[in-house]
């Protein structure tokens, strides 16, 4: 039973194996195009812990991933975007700490 369902497509081992090397996170998160997003909130509808809302951006409404802690990352926001305004992308990694090179 090591492999995943479709669902998973877009989720990298380290994340389902649980120790990543990113502090935890998801070495990969949902990341919207603003251009390309219209607003719909299809993929807001689709997260299943609520990860992403719609805010402002000038007149228009983006979608945004307010809450990267929550996010499993499933994909499914990916899938629900009828714009293709939503690519998984690698977190970058955290600063971790100070080694040597002090300035
Ligand atoms: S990848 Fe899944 S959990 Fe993360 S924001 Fe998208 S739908 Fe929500
Ligand atoms: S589904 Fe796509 S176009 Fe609709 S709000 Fe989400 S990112 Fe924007």
């Amino acid at each position: 039973m090591d492999k995943h369902p479709a669902a998973f497509e877009d989720v990298r081992p380290a994340v389902l194996g649980g120790a990543s090397p990113n502090g935890g996170r998801p070495a990969r998160l949902p990341a919207v195009d603003p251009l390309r997003c219209t607003g719909c909130g299809r993929c807001v509808a689709a997260c299943p812990p609520h990860a992403l809302s719609l805010a402002p951006r000038g007149w228009v409404k983006v979608a945004e991933l307010h809450a990267p802690d929550d996010c499993s990352p499933c994909g499914r926001c990916v899938r629900a975007c009828p714009f293709d305004a939503v690519r998984m992308a690698a977190t970058p990694a955290p600063q971790a700490g100070r080694h040597g090179a002090g300035a």
